[in-house]
């Protein structure tokens, strides 16, 4: 993480944008308190004998705002965690949530420890008994607080964390929907593991819909040609880079990991990238573009559009002024320092930020959750129906026009919508339509110049609005 002089920390960072957004609106002081503050934070220490001897480990869960049930989020494990960052990402939770209307609360979690240091069955009784500290605390169940897979965590430790609730709460008929992003067989959905990388897809494709927005960047035309520096080749920014090179064109001119940066103006393939670096654990020697030892300096190469998949507080008040790109999109969260933002702002670079442009997790977490209280996976009752549908329409037109369908065109018509077209097309929907309301508070206001402090505007306004509508209780 870059060394960040004098700058605020995460969670007063995001607080400040916050302010920032809430100073247009004219909200009362209570109110913007009330949602501004965190509801709850648990913090938890316990015991597991590791290779003989008993290591204690530190984990949070924080609950940010519970005006909706039950409060989401992921669970991170990394060895900087600490509760600034876990109240930060838990009250980010709260605005993405309401800025893609995914009716939940705010919440995150997070271990103290370094996965790569443990073992599997380690890592799998830690975190058992990180999900028993949860659920005996109230800090876990299907309907007040239901985690997610982020940094360092997956469907496996997903998996791991419902198996407990289970055993605990065995009389609770939905307790799969104790935590989303669990493995297909296990009660997830299909699409939840590329849906972050998706809506970022999704979010430029909007974006690149409306040539006064595209202009504002600085560019023209399409998506197709366009150049993007990517940070980080987790699981979000493996997933945006892959499709955006190969189903939108983008060319991916470096992409920045831990042990450097790779970069070749001409386009660099994710999928051998990708492969290369699960066969060699290192981008180093890839044959398809040049090393760059300092990683972290390749934000500030020239391109059309940066998206921060990886950290917060990668683009900061030491860095800001060097960035160069024309469009920022922060598919991590809060890898953008308040100042650093206010830098950018002044600069003329757009930014889609961070609770907006990676809210396709959370999206696909609440159908999900959905899918695992409805008991049934999504377009089983209706794919066969609207296959015969399409049939019978293909026939219709033949024998009323006379002339053959095309074999091509009677399979598009006649597919029923499967469980990953639903979640695409759900998610592809809450993408564009939140990005039409922002852009909507963007121009309807002239007090506000941002697309973060639009994105906070249509989200607090929402959360507002569900306070005043129930009262404080
Ligand atoms: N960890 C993801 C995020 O930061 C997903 C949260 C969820 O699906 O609940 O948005």
């Amino acid at each position: 993480m870059i060394v960040t002089i004098d700058e605020p920390t995460f969670r007063e960072s995001v607080d400040l944008m916050v302010d920032r957004a809430m100073s247009v609106m004219g909200l009362d002081d209570g109110t913007a308190t009330a949602i501004k503050s965190c509801n709850a934070v648990l913090q938890v220490k316990f015991p597991v004998k590791i290779r003989g001897k008993f290591e204690v480990f530190t984990g949070w869960r924080a609950t940010h705002s519970t005006h909706r049930l039950p409060s989401k989020g992921g669970i991170r494990y990394a060895p900087y965690a600490d509760q600034d960052e876990v109240e930060a990402l838990a009250a980010l939770m709260t605005y993405k949530c309401a800025i893609v209307d995914v009716p939940f609360g705010g919440s995150k979690g997070a271990l103290l420890i370094d996965p790569s240091q443990y073992e599997r069955d380690e890592l799998e009784m830690i975190t058992r008994r990180f999900a028993h500290e949860l659920v005996r605390k109230g800090f876990l169940s299907p309907s007040t607080n239901v985690p997610a897979p982020d940094v360092g965590t997956g469907q496996r430790e997903m998996a791991w964390i419902a198996d407990t609730y289970k055993h605990l709460h065995p009389e609770d008929i939905n307790y799969i929907a104790c935590v989303t992003g669990k493995p297909l067989h296990h009660g997830g959905i299909h699409g939840r593991v590329e849906a972050t990388g998706r809506g970022v897809q999704y979010v430029l494709r909007e974006f690149f819909r409306h040539p006064d927005d595209v202009k504002s960047a600085n560019m023209l035309g399409t998506l197709t040609g366009k150049t993007c520096v990517i940070q980080g080749l987790g699981n979000v920014g493996y997933h945006a880079a892959k499709f955006l090179s190969e189903e939108d064109g983008v060319i991916i001119t470096a992409v920045i990991e831990r042990d450097g940066a790779l970069i070749n103006d001409k386009g660099i393939n994710i999928e051998d990238l990708y492969n290369h670096i699960i066969d060699h654990g290192s981008i180093t020697n890839f044959p398809g573009a040049s090393l760059e030892v300092n990683g972290i300096a390749v934000l500030e190469k020239e391109c059309d559009i940066l998206i921060p998949a990886a950290l917060e507080r990668q683009i900061t008040l030491e860095n800001a002024d060097r960035i160069q790109a024309k469009l920022i999109v922060e598919a991590a969260n809060g890898p953008i320092t308040y100042g650093a933002d206010e830098l950018l702002n002044k600069k003329g670079i757009i930014i889609i930020p961070d609770a907006f442009a990676n809210a396709g997790g959370v999206t696909v977490s609440y159908f999900e959750w959905i899918r695992n209280i409805s008991h049934i996976r999504l377009g089983r009752m209706q794919k066969r129906h609207d296959e015969t549908q399409g049939l019978q329409m293909a026939a219709m037109l033949e024998e009323l026009t006379g002339s053959k369908i095309s074999d091509s065109f009677k399979k598009t018509v006649a597919h029923g919508a499967d469980e990953l077209d639903l979640v695409r097309s759900g998610l592809d929907d809450t993408m564009r339509t939140a990005y039409q309301q922002i852009r909507e508070t963007l121009l309807s206001n002239e007090n506000i110049h941002d697309f973060r402090t639009a994105s906070y505007v249509t989200s607090i306004t929402k959360i507002a609005r569900s306070y005043l509508d129930v009262g404080i209780y």
